[in-house]
């Protein structure tokens, strides 16, 4: 009889000698599912010249990594790096194998996914570990219960009952690093790499520059919704003056506090394509589901209602502001500091308290 799958897998992507902050993440997730089921965490590491990475995959919380390092695999190609992973997971039947929800993951899951073949749930913002029981299937025990939004308002719970491994994206920002401990031990195993013949290769590598604006590196954002477009007593103002205010906002954080600073939007304020904000507001801004996923240390949401698939963009956020005339509008269910009130009354405000020239 074949061995029971086990190991909670995850992939581990790196630039430039280090692991990705995607990766770290990734880690946590993991862990968070592994003590649950009393299993191992283990790094996949794939690529060229990866000694410097495995002790940090270690010390961020991995208890293993499985390492193929070969010259042939310097740059990422798809082709390759699915037959390197579903060859050891062919061999060794992982229980659960993750990766980022970022481009790379995205690609190399669905892969390996089709070849093993199993199911792959993208796209999660939160995994659980709980049993299941389906009157036509059976009864199933401590199932990977994979967490994202659906496409309305609600969060879809998705299962793997039969398959293994249970498979499944993480989105970035869902889950953060852990401490690294420099004395954690773990085993490092090294994996032969046998190529396959492809009926591609890669040529050229282009890097692009970081996305603008950088949502994710930001140390603040403020978001801007549709509660721009009106003020308090219903009347149209020029969005304009709103997003004066969160530059102005900006700045001062930048230039008095040293915080990264970035502009946000609700899908709503991008796709409604209000003229005034042309070149000012675009879908580079969106923070949510189809967005950017955000873990500043402030997140300022200004004239938000908080829909769900808002929240799953920024509600890891460790400090949420929240702007809003409604006070019974979602995003106050979420916010550290609810400030009910008009956005042109309160924005003038905040600026005027963090310059130290409010009255009050
Ligand atoms: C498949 C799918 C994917 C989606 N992806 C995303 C996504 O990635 N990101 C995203 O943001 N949305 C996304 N959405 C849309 C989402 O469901 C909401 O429609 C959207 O987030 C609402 O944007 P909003 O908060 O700006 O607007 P509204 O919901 O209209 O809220 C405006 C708020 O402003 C308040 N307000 C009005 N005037 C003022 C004022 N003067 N001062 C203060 N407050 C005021 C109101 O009380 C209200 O709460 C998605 C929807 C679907 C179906």
């Amino acid at each position: 009889m074949s061995a029971q799958p086990t190991g909670v897998w995850v992939y581990l992507q790196h630039t430039k000698g280090d692991l990705t902050r995607d990766s770290l993440e990734l880690i946590a997730a993991g862990r968070s599912v592994a003590e649950k089921l009393k299993q191992k965490v283990v790094g996949v590491l794939i690529g060229s010249g990866l000694e410097s990475m495995e002790d940090r995959a270690i010390e961020y919380g991995a208890d293993s990594v499985l390492v193929v390092d070969d010259p042939a695999l310097e740059v990422y190609f798809n082709l390759a790096y699915a037959d390197a992973i579903y060859s050891m997971v062919e061999e060794r039947k992982p229980y659960v194998f993750l990766f980022s929800a970022n481009e790379i993951g995205k690609d190399i899951a669905a892969r390996v996914a089709f070849r093993v073949p199993t199911g792959l749930a993208t796209d999660n913002v939160q995994l659980a570990v709980e049993d299941y029981t389906n009157p036509a299937l059976g009864q199933f025990k401590d199932l990977l219960i994979q967490i994202r939004p659906d496409f309305g308002t609600r969060l879809a719970r998705i299962y793997t009952p039969r398959h293994r491994p249970q498979m499944a994206t993480v989105r970035p920002g869902s889950f953060a690093p852990l401490a690294p401990d420099p004395g954690r031990k773990g085993n490092v195993e090294r994996v032969e790499f046998k190529p396959g013949s492809y009926p591609a290769k890669v040529t050229e590598v282009t890097e692009l520059p970081p996305p603008v604006p950088d949502l994710g590196a930001a140390d603040v954002v403020i978001s801007l919704g549709m509660g721009i477009l009106k003020d308090a007593g219903g009347h149209p103002r020029d969005p304009r003056e709103a997003y004066g205010y969160a530059k102005q906002l900006k700045e001062l954080l930048e230039g008095r506090y040293g915080l990264k600073t970035e502009v946000g939007a609700t899908r709503a304020l991008v796709y409604a394509e209000v003229k005034e904000l042309d070149g000012l507001i675009g879908r580079s801004n969106q923070v949510g589901q189809t967005g950017a996923t955000v873990k500043p240390r402030v997140y300022i949401a200004v004239g938000i209602s908080g829909a769900l698939q808002h929240r799953v963009g920024m509600q890891n956020s460790a400090k949420i502001v929240a702007i809003n005339t409604d006070p019974e509008a979602p995003i106050f269910k979420i916010a550290h500091y609810p400030i009910v009130g008009d956005v042109y009354e309160e924005l003038p405000r905040l600026i005027a308290a963090m310059e130290g020239t409010s009255a009050g």
